[in-house]
Formats: structure tokens, C-alpha cells, sequence
């Protein structure tokens, strides 16, 4: 029986034991959730004190005093009653502060402090200046140095600017000047597709960076019930003081805004490019096509204008020089002769009883006849002298450098190699022989009649001879 109510009085200790053991872990639970509101607190106060205390040590007015007495209040423990009435006072003397003119300063040191609490510790206002005078002095190293000066200007202006107003104005003077850079730019349309794009860039990072700040900040405003109400009433009264949300929903306007109209530009540029590498392209091809037509009858007046020097200066039946060519050519070597003493000498050449070949085989044999004597005289000459056809059947050789000796021993070698021809017509050979007068050019000589009046009357002296021969004068 005793055993009976020991075994009860067990179970009911256990069943207490456990219900205490539940109790223990809920309470345990609420404690870590209180812990955790007490952490956020903590955090919320270390996130957010240091730029009201920054502000405090900044400014001395009726909102500093306020502060301080609430931070002696959250130090000493106060009830939260107390905290709440300190609380609202700093609103009351901040909004009291920030409306008075005087109070200008205020509005934008508390707005960077507040943004100087965001987690990446940077400066809100800061970093937006610094953003924008880095592009300022990449914009300097890539645009024409005519900017220099005018980008100089807006980054000393930006350095100094303590207020977003400011830097929204300047931000649109530097949006008119790249503007103003498209426009003007006259490089290709990569050059500017990629600097507008590296623009566009920089932009929004700096656009993204105020993002970041700001949506940290709010979110951080939010993240505590307990402070959030606190901070939201302290943001409500900014907004209607300073207007925080409108500014940067502005500056968030004003910056697509202007990348949008910076878009805009870009389109015209590039319609007007393409219009313009249409029209450049078309007159490119005009100009290919002019050129190649220009170039083709620029090669056939070059080409007819050789064949006109040369049915000028050839005879047409042995092709070779004609009288024109050899005065032409004798005169130029006269004037050496006279201008340097350059000497030269001639050959008159005459075939020997030509009207007889004429009058038993025909003209056209006759024709055959001169065509074979300029072919077997020209291989004895040098390049440099000249075979020229008189007229009829005479020829005449100029021999450059060639004093008259020498040109006797060319006569005489052009006289053996006809000798030597033997023309078969029909059943008969015909035989040709050639008479040479030979002369040098001497001192006295005034002109290349001269030369050739003597060496024609050497001919005339080989002739009478005897023909087949060779003569000086
Ligand atoms: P030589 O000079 O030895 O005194 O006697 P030759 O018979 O050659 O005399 P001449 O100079 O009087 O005769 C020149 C002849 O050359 C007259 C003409 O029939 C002939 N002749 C001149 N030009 C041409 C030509 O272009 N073609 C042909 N087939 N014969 C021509
Ligand atoms: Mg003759
Ligand atoms: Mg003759």
C-alpha cells in the first residue's frame, strides 16, 4: 500500500519534473530571444550613435544640449519613459534646428553622418564626390585637352561642394560637357560606342553606390521593431525637413534623365554616322569605280601616246629609227659635243645599186631587202648608238663616245655582214653590198650638218672607189 502511494507521489514529482523541464526550455527560448532583440538594440545603437555623437561634437545648439541629456539618460539606465520624453524633445529641437537659416550646415552633416554609418564606413557625400572627380580625371586622360580647363573647374567645384544640391548641378554641367564632346567628337563610331559605354558605366556604379548607401541605410531602419519606429519618426521628421527621399529620388531622376539624354545623343550620333558611312561608302565606290575608269583611260592615253612617239620617230617599213628621230638625237649630241666636247661619230649608209634589185625582182623584194639590212646591221651596235632609216635606201648610224676609228671598224663589220647575205628568190640569189661614209664630229663643227655633209661625202668617195667599201672624211 505504502509502495502504491510512493509510486504515485513518483509519478506526480516526474510529471512536475518534466512540466519544469518545458517551462525551463521555453523561458530558455524566450531568453535567447531576448538576447537577440538586446543584440539588435545594441547594434541599432552602435549603427546609429556615432553620427548623432559626431553631430553633437559638430554643432552647438538646443538639439546638442538635447542629445546630450539623452545620451546620459540610455548611459544611466533611465526608465524607458524618460528615454521616450528625451527622445521626443531631440526631434522637437532638431526640427526647430534644421528649419532655422543658420541651421543650412546642420542638415548636411547630419545627412553624411547618417550615411557615415552605413557598414562600408565610407562617407555618403564623400564617396559621391570622389566618384564623380574620378571620372572628372579619366574624362581628363581620355577627351580632348580643349575640356581641360572646364573639367578642372567642375572638380574643384565638386571638391568643395558640401551639399547633394550642388553636386547634382555640377553633375549636370559634366553630363553638358560630354554631351557636348559626342557631339563635337568627329571619330569613328567605336571610338564613341565605347567611351559613351564606359561612361554609362562609371555612372551607375557611382549611381548604384549612393543606392547601396541609401538602401542599406533604410533597411537597417527597418530591420528593428523597437528602433524602427524611433528611426522611422527621426526619418519622417527629416523627410519633411530636408526632404531626404525627394532628393534622392531627384538625383535618381536626374541621372537617368541624363542617361537617357545622353542615349538620345548617341542615337543621332549614330543615325548620323551611319547615314554619313552610307553616304562615304557610296562615294567610295563612286570614286573606286571613277578611279579604275579614270585609271583605265589614263593607261590607254599613255599607251597611245607611246605608240604616237614611236610611229613618230619609226619607220614604219624597217622599223626602225627615222629621220625625225635621228635629227633629234644628232642634235642633242651635237650640243654635248659643244657643251662638254662629248665626241661622236656617224655613218652614212647607202646600198650599192639598189634601183638594179628594184627593177629585176620588184618592189616588194626591194622592201624585203631593206627590212634584211636593218636586221643584220642592228646586232654589230651598241645599245647606246642609234640606226636610223635616211630615207630610201639609205641609213645613217650614231655612235655615241665613238671616235672615228672606232666607228670604221663598226662600218666595217656592218659592210662584211651584208656582203654576206645571200637572198634566194625564185632561182636566183641576190646579192646586196653597202657603201659607208664614216665621220667624227671635230672642233669648228657648228652643227650635225656638218658631220653628216662630210660623211655623206665620204660615201660619195667610197662610191667612186668602187663601192662595197668604206670611207672617212
Ligand atoms: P648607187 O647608190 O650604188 O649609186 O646606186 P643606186 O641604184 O642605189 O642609186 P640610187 O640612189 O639612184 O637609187 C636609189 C633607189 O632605191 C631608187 C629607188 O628605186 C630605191 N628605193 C628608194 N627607196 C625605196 C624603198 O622604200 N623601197 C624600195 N624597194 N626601193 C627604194
Ligand atoms: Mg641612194
Ligand atoms: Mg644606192
Amino acid at each position: 500500500m505504502q509502495d502504491d502511494q510512493n509510486r504515485k507521489h513518483i509519478l506526480e514529482l516526474t510529471a512536475k519534473a518534466d512540466k519544469l523541464q518545458s517551462q525551463k526550455e521555453m523561458l530558455l527560448k524566450e531568453l535567447n530571444k531576448t538576447e537577440e532583440a538586446l543584440q539588435t538594440t545594441v547594434n541599432m545603437y552602435s549603427r546609429y550613435l556615432p553620427p548623432i555623437l559626431d553631430y553633437i561634437q559638430d554643432q552647438n545648439s538646443s538639439f546638442t544640449a538635447s542629445l546630450k541629456q539623452l545620451s546620459t539618460a540610455i548611459k544611466n539606465g533611465d526608465p524607458k519613459s524618460k528615454i521616450e520624453q528625451l527622445l521626443t524633445r531631440v526631434q522637437t529641437d532638431m526640427l526647430k534646428d534644421t528649419n532655422e537659416p543658420t541651421g543650412q550646415k546642420g542638415k548636411t552633416s547630419f545627412l553624411s553622418g547618417l550615411f557615415k554609418s552605413a557598414e562600408n564606413g565610407g562617407d555618403y557625400l564623400e564617396n559621391l564626390k570622389k566618384g564623380y572627380i574620378d571620372l572628372v580625371n579619366s574624362l581628363k586622360e581620355t577627351i580632348d585637352s580643349a575640356y581641360t580647363p572646364k573639367l578642372n573647374q567642375i572638380a574643384a567645384s565638386i571638391q568643395s561642394a558640401d551639399n547633394l544640391d550642388t553636386i547634382t548641378k555640377l553633375r549636370d554641367e559634366l553630363f553638358a560637357l560630354i554631351q557636348q564632346y559626342i557631339y563635337n567628337l568627329g571619330a569613328d563610331r567605336e571610338k564613341i560606342t565605347a567611351f559613351v559605354k564606359e561612361i554609362v558605366k562609371r555612372i551607375l556604379q557611382i549611381e548604384a553606390g549612393i543606392n547601396n548607401s541609401y538602401e542599406h541605410t533604410n533597411s537597417s531602419v527597418q530591420s528593428s521593431e523597437e528602433f524602427g519606429n524611433l528611426l522611422n519618426r527621426e526619418i519622417g521628421g527629416l523627410k519633411n525637413s530636408v526632404n531626404v527621399s525627394e532628393r534622392l529620388e531627384d538625383l535618381k531622376n536626374h541621372v537617368s534623365q541624363t542617361l537617357s539624354s545622353i542615349e538620345i545623343a548617341l542615337k543621332e550620333k549614330n543615325a548620323k554616322d551611319k547615314a554619313v558611312k552610307i553616304m562615304s561608302e557610296k562615294s567610295r565606290t563612286d570614286f573606286q569605280a571613277g578611279f579604275s575608269k579614270l585609271k583605265k583611260e589614263l593607261d590607254q592615253a599613255i599607251k597611245h601616246s607611246k605608240d604616237l612617239e614611236t610611229k613618230l620617230n619609226q619607220d614604219p617599213l624597217t622599223k626602225v629609227y627615222n629621220r625625225r628621230a635621228y635629227i633629234k638625237r644628232i642634235s642633242n649630241e651635237m650640243d654635248r659635243f659643244l657643251r662638254y666636247q662629248n665626241i661622236f661619230s656617224i655613218l652614212v649608209l647607202d646600198i650599192d645599186f639598189f634601183k638594179k634589185v628594184n627593177d629585176t625582182y620588184g618592189h616588194a623584194i626591194g622592201d624585203k631587202c631593206l627590212q634584211e639590212i636593218t636586221k643584220r646591221t642592228a646586232p654589230v651596235l651598241r645599245s647606246n648608238d642609234m640606226l636610223a632609216r635616211y630615207g630610201g635606201e639609205e641609213f645613217v648610224v650614231v655612235m655615241p663616245e665613238t671616235p672615228g676609228d672606232g666607228a670604221m671598224v663598226v662600218a666595217e663589220k656592218i659592210r662584211t655582214s651584208i656582203e654576206k647575205i645571200e637572198f634566194i628568190y625564185k632561182n636566183d640569189t641576190i646579192k646586196m653590198t653597202v657603201s659607208i661614209g664614216v665621220s667624227q664630229v671635230r672642233n669648228g663643227d657648228k652643227s650635225h650638218e656638218t658631220v653628216f655633209e662630210r660623211a655623206d661625202a665620204a660615201l660619195y668617195k667610197a662610191k667612186s672607189e668602187g663601192r662595197n667599201r668604206v670611207a672617212m672624211a
